[in-house]
């Protein structure tokens, strides 16, 4: 059942074998996978059914600097459902090197291997509502397909792997039928967590304190509890129940993923030799290639895991000449804030740039009407929405979109502040640092590009290396990504959960989602964040009451 913390007394106590604090796809997951066989489960979801101004207000917090992070209310959503409710959908699975213990990337490696996560990837993919778990064009496909790029032959990048995309899958929507009618199955909205209590000798939560905006307060006491808050909150809580003071990891080791667009892609063959838009998977799903870093080059040259996409141009800059990205320019205003900043990169603005904007849109209009209606039928208006904007670019030209690996760094981290929310509880500073590995990755990984790309003879990628670290910071820190603040571990010292997600020292606490990644990937998060909580939830089922 699903209730409003409202309709419990004041000073409740609430019991139950499991609570699971967070009700995004991790925490939902947690619950439709332990739910059942007589067990009781809580879920204390801090948000309402929808957004609400003063909820989503306890996310704000302070960033060192404001270049290089958006603020912490920014990219991610207080609601049941969390940030699933606005998420882009693209998922992919971590590769087997991103667990691997890397003498080129300072702290990385996991307690675990991708075999141990790797049998959870297809329950986690139809989760997530996106078909099968086929992330290479020979498994998704029976028949060939066309080439990305006609005649390419990568000694450094592969073409042929797969991002898959969700609907995208809003959690608290698809699944709330079946937690309404889950047996034995408790979630609470308005439950917002603020304290964890531990026992006089520490080793054992004996509850959690929980308060609701409009003044209800109870105590959740639970054999066993898993936070699965999203990757800032669940190490704003350990920090503010004390927990950081004994295990210094907690909160450090903050990453998200290096991103950016950069040069110029002008392939020599004819246009349709060259295919940067969707495969549609026989379930419907859309599925899209990419360059993907080879592990053994990486390995090689000592870099950091990364992909690259064909893209449009800059979408700020009218000299595309294509009225599509110039009428995206125009409307930008009715882009929601999360997906707006790469259509206002910080180019001048100004009523001459409004006017070559408009003058593409007028002498490119059959093209911008028909992406318009292309964009009402198979986004605005689909069940299943195509996941973003593809155009074929004049002259053939593309820009290259890259999202590399960001290497964990203790000094990137978030902090407790002094100020506090409205429910008593310390905000978050985010302190994100990008370093030197970091540079190298992006800097390695195009100067291979371009040399892979020239010596296939299918054409040639030019772009300014001195420009490379602004362009890999132009965008801030990936939003949304917020990853490595609980980090998995079998050192205490230096890692927060052990390989079963079990606070280290702490006999019923658990951490679910990014936060326990030790490295971050290429890969987009919430597809291993789910996997994992699957994996926990097996665990847990596991072991005796
Ligand atoms: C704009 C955007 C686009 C994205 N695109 C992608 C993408 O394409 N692919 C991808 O893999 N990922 C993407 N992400 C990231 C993805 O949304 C997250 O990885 C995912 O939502 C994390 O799930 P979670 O359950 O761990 O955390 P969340 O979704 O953050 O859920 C946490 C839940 O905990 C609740 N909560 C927080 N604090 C408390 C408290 N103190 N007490 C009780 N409850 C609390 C919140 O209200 C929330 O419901 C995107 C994110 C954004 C913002």
């Amino acid at each position: 059942m699903i209730f409003d913390i409202q309709a419990l007394p004041d000073n409740f106590t609430l019991e139950a074998d499991i609570c699971i604090v967070g009700a995004g796809p991790v925490g939902i997951t947690l619950a439709l996978k332990l739910a059942g066989n007589g067990r009781r489960i809580v879920v204390l979801e801090g948000g309402g059914p929808g957004t609400e101004r003063d909820s989503q207000a306890l996310y704000r917090g302070q960033v060192d600097d404001a270049g290089l992070h958006p603020p912490p209310d920014h990219y991610r959503e207080r609601r049941y459902g969390g940030s699933s409710t606005t998420w882009g959908g693209r998922l992919m699975p971590f590769d087997a090197i991103d667990f691997e213990a890397r003498p080129y990337i300072p702290h990385s490696g996991w307690p675990i291997d991708l075999a141990a996560v790797a049998p959870y990837y297809g329950e986690a993919t139809q989760l997530c509502e996106a078909g099968r778990a086929a992330f290479t064009i020979e498994a998704a496909f029976d028949g060939p397909r066309r080439d990305m790029i006609a005649g390419f032959t990568g000694e450094n990048f592969t073409t042929n792997t797969l991002e898959r995309f969700s609907r995208p899958t809003d959690f608290g929507r698809r699944y709330r039928r079946a937690l309404e009618t889950a047996e034995g199955l408790k979630v609470v909205l308005h439950a917002n967590v603020t304290s964890i209590a531990r026992s006089e000798a520490g080793g054992h939560v004996i509850g959690l304190d929980v308060r609701s905006l409009r003044g209800r307060r109870g105590r959740v006491a639970a054999g066993r509890i898993i936070l699965a808050m999203g990757g800032l909150e669940t190490a704003r809580l350990l920090l503010a129940s004390g927990l950081g003071r004994e295990r210094d990891a907690v909160g450090r080791y903050y990453m998200c993923h290096i991103a950016g667009t950069i040069g110029t892609l002008k392939f020599s063959g004819p246009p349709d030799a060259v295919w940067n838009g969707y495969d549609i998977a026989g379930d419907g799903v859309y599925c899209r290639r990419r360059f993907a870093l080879r592990p053994e080059t990486q390995r090689r040259r000592g870099l950091g895991n990364f992909v690259a996409r064909l893209h449009h141009p800059r979408i700020p800059d009218p000299r595309h000449r294509s009225g599509i990205l110039s009428a995206l320019y125009l409307a930008r205003r009715l882009v929601p804030h999360d997906y707006r900043t790469r259509l206002q990169d910080g180019e001048p603005g100004g009523v001459s740039r409004w006017l070559a904007h408009a003058g593409n849109v007028i002498s490119d209009l059959p093209a911008t009407f028909g992406f318009m209606v292309h964009l009402l039928r198979d986004r605005l208006l689909a069940e299943r929405k195509y996941p973003s904007v593809v155009v074929r670019p004049k002259a053939n030209e593309f820009s290259l979109d890259f999202h590399a690996e960001h290497a964990p760094d203790p000094d990137s981290r978030v902090v407790l502040t002094d100020d506090t929310d409205a429910l008593g509880m310390p905000r978050l500073k985010t302190d994100w640092r990008y370093g030197a590995v970091d540079i190298k990755t992006v800097e390695g990984a195009l100067a291979l590009l371009e040399g892979d790309i020239a010596r296939s003879g299918t054409g040639r990628f030019d772009y300014d290396p001195s420009a490379v670290e602004q362009e890999m910071t132009r965008y801030r820190a990936y939003g949304g990504h917020h990853i490595g603040t609980a980090r998995m571990g079998g050192n205490p010292a230096v890692s927060v959960v052990d390989k079963d997600c079990r606070v280290h020292g702490l006999d019923n606490l658990y951490v679910a989602g990014a936060a326990v990644f030790p490295t971050s990937s290429q890969a987009n998060p919430t597809l291993t964040a789910v996997a994992l909580a699957l994996r926990l939830a097996e665990h847990l089922k596991g072991e005796p009451r």
